[in-house]
């Protein structure tokens, strides 16, 4: 964990002894709430269901972290409608207001997010310092977006009088009900930064977080719907096909914003604007590449590509899937970068030393064992490729991190998406090869070079086709955006919105542009 100081800010100020101290206290602290029956909350009202569904770990299969609402079409209709009818009531409140309001949960957060980190650990598999990286990104959301709106002083402008009796302002204004998808690999951070988007340019929303990571979101539901007018935030838990259909298919919605797989990402665009246009902010997923050239410090590169692979199971769409190294270095790249691999401690991941944690569910399990069974016929696998056979990770989904190189070029595991731990490797002769291989995908999220060599650097900033590019970034090669730092956006088949979260361009697209023009 040492070298895993650039996730969890507190471990970059503190002892790495104090943070596991305090996440001890946390882990034991939050396991008295196992169990517990969650609501749902619509209007401002905290609903409960007998019908609901069970949230297991990842981790271990036996522990029941808690039970939600399977919220049914009817459900999932009066929070739509409540949240119009409360649209007003939040659109109208001074940006200033809804500023205060986020930093205050922003603050909440703060205080809160060793448990909150410990939850997220136990919930989605996500090590001790990747859980408290995603706490400290939702805090960023909030804060950023914060900032954003009181540097634009909430997007009204004066523009240039058109003649001498005319006075015009250009005013941003927010839609009216946005539905609000979010995924289970960050189920604190992007649950809130795509509500928060939504919310504090004073749109009203309808989130409907992903059923395998509820709590995350409702932690922050939770936090902020008291103080704001009710039905501002409505929280709906339950199925894709029943909550997520009802919200896409609704003509009540005025705008989307959606993270999760390009299939369901698309499918829900071709709903939402099939009779009328509307927003569709996405970003869905990639497979993205990692040049090494042979200039590249092979040290640097095996680490950046080892963390970007396989931190959180490679299940961030911005996970490194595909690298290509070049043939004189391969040899030597792929021995230190499988010596490393090996070398990871899986585990239960909200334990001290675990870096390796579970896959989300049984269908990534799946998944995983379909693809190791190509992998084994079609190509060469240097590391992984089963199970996790030690006793203690029985009970959990855990799969080893693995290495595959000889694919044939074109290969369905080069080209899809798995969300998996799960590395394909490919040699180069020189480097423009190198960028048309990484450009050979139709998706276009991020990408990262080790090059020591200033010309390819540049080479590769010029023609690679991403939307979120880093050049010798050894804490992580394609992974790890910070909020403000390095907006996270999607390019080809990654997404559709083309600004990125966490970005001065964000909010702007929960706006519409008003001409207001007063004539004397
Ligand atoms: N923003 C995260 C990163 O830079 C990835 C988000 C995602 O997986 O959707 O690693």
């Amino acid at each position: 964990f040492e070298n895993e100081k650039t996730y969890g800010r507190f471990a970059e100020n503190n002892s790495i002894d104090e943070f596991h101290k305090k996440f001890d206290d946390s882990v034991t602290r939050i396991q008295k709430d196992f169990g517990q029956n969650y609501p749902m909350i619509i209007g401002g009202k905290e609903i409960f269901s007998n019908d609901i569904f069970e949230v297991r770990s990842p981790a271990d299969r036996n522990l029941i972290l808690g039970r939600f609402p399977l919220a049914t079409k009817e459900d999932t209709l009066h929070a739509i409608e409540t949240a119009r009818d409360s649209f007003f009531k939040w659109a109208l409140v001074p940006y200033e207001t809804r500023v205060r309001i986020f930093r205050e949960v922003a603050d909440i957060f703060s205080q809160n997010k060793f448990d909150l980190a410990a939850i997220l650990s136990f919930e989605n598999g996500k090590n001790r310092l990747e859980a408290m990286g995603d706490l400290d990104e939702s805090i960023d959301f909030m804060r950023f977006y914060a900032e954003q709106l009181e540097i634009n002083q909430g997007f009204s402008k004066q523009t240039k009088s058109a003649t001498s009796n005319e006075n015009t302002k250009s005013v941003l204004k927010p839609y009216g009900v946005w539905g609000i998808i979010s995924p289970f690999n960050f189920p604190s951070a992007i649950a809130i930064g795509m509500t928060s988007g939504a919310l504090i340019t004073g749109n009203t929303v309808v989130l409907k977080p992903s059923s395998d990571a509820p709590i995350s979101a409702f932690k922050f539901v939770e936090s902020i719907y008291h103080k704001l007018p009710p039905a501002a935030i409505n929280f709906v838990t339950g199925s894709g096909s029943i909550v997520g259909k009802t919200i896409l298919s609704s003509d009540i919605i005025e705008g989307i914003a959606f993270t999760g797989s390009k299939q369901v990402g698309m499918s829900g665009y071709s709903t939402v604007t099939s009779h009328r246009p509307r927003p569709f902010i996405s970003e869905m997923g990639g497979k993205n590449p990692a040049i090494v050239s042979a200039s590249s410090d092979i040290e640097k590169a095996t680490d950046g590509v080892m963390r970007a692979a396989f931190g959180y199971s490679g299940q961030k769409c911005s996970a490194c899937s595909r690298v290509y190294v070049h043939k004189s270095i391969a040899p030597k790249f792929l021995d230190m970068l499988v010596a490393k691999t090996r070398a990871l401690k899986v585990g239960k991941p909200w334990e001290k030393d675990s870096y390796i944690g579970p896959v989300i569910n049984a269908d990534a399990v799946q998944k995983f064992q379909n693809a190791s069974n190509i992998a084994k016929k079609d190509g060469k696998i240097l590391c992984g490729g089963d199970l996790v056979p030690d006793a203690s990770c029985k009970d959990g989904n855990f799969v080893m991190p693995t290495i595959v190189a000889g694919l044939p070029k074109d290969h369905e595991l080069i080209r899809e998406e798995l969300f998996l731990p799960f590395l394909c490797v490919e040699e180069f002769d020189n480097f423009d090869e190198a960028i048309s291989l990484a450009n050979k995908s139709n998706y276009g999220l991020t990408a990262g070079v080790f090059s020591q060599d200033r010309t390819e650097i540049e080479k590769f900033f010029e023609k690679i086709e991403a939307g979120v590019t880093y050049a010798n970034r050894a804490a992580s090669a394609t992974t790890g955006a910070m909020v403000g730092a390095q907006p996270f956006v999607g390019w080809k088949d990654s997404g559709i919105s083309g600004k990125g979260a966490g970005g001065a361009y964000y909010l702007l697209q929960f706006l519409r542009e008003q001409t207001q023009t007063r004539c004397e």
